[in-house]
């Protein structure tokens, strides 16, 4: 009994950190949370205040369609707001046209977003999201033109442009 026990332990020490290693990255696809408190809203509360569209882009880190935002191509002047809580993100002046059908940009406004690992397309990539209301914005990628190197790839959905 006891040997069974045993050897049936061990064989399924090695199953569950496996099975740990495929699950664990579900638990990133939801949207992140904020430690603003007064953003920290009820899905309700969210459905109310946004498009069907972009609450599923902002809350469940969804991805539009390329081509499909009219912000791509956007050439105004101004500043590009999250969508789901006006904070400034991104200034027209760091914008670029990517070639990829999302509105880019080389840099954020400083300390507008923070970046977390998803896995959503096995590969990881770097998910960045709004600092203030946690609403998902986008990827980020080193191929972008200098001085920063870097390419936000944004979802039209999940900004609201004011032109100056
Ligand atoms: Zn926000």
């Amino acid at each position: 009994m006891n040997q069974f026990l045993s050897r049936r332990t061990f064989i399924l020490i090695p199953i569950m950190s496996i099975l740990k290693i495929i699950f664990k990255p579900i638990k990133v696809l939801a949207s992140s949370l904020t430690s603003k408190e007064e953003w920290n809203l009820s899905k309700n509360e969210w459905k109310s205040r946004l498009s069907q569209e972009s609450y599923y882009i902002l809350r469940e880190e969804g991805t539009e369609r390329a081509f499909s935002s009219d912000l791509n191509n956007e050439k105004r002047k101004g500043i590009f707001h999250c969508a789901g809580c006006n904070l400034p993100l991104f200034l027209s002046d760091k914008k670029f046209d990517s070639g990829t059908g999302w509105p880019s940009f080389w840099e954020s406004i400083q300390g507008s977003v923070e970046t977390k690992v998803d896995f959503k397309l096995i590969v990881p990539r770097t998910e960045y999201h709004c600092s203030r209301c946690g609403g998902h914005q986008g990827h980020v990628f080193n191929d972008g033109p200098l001085p920063t190197g870097k390419r936000y790839c944004n979802n039209g959905l999940a900004l609201k442009f004011v032109p100056d």
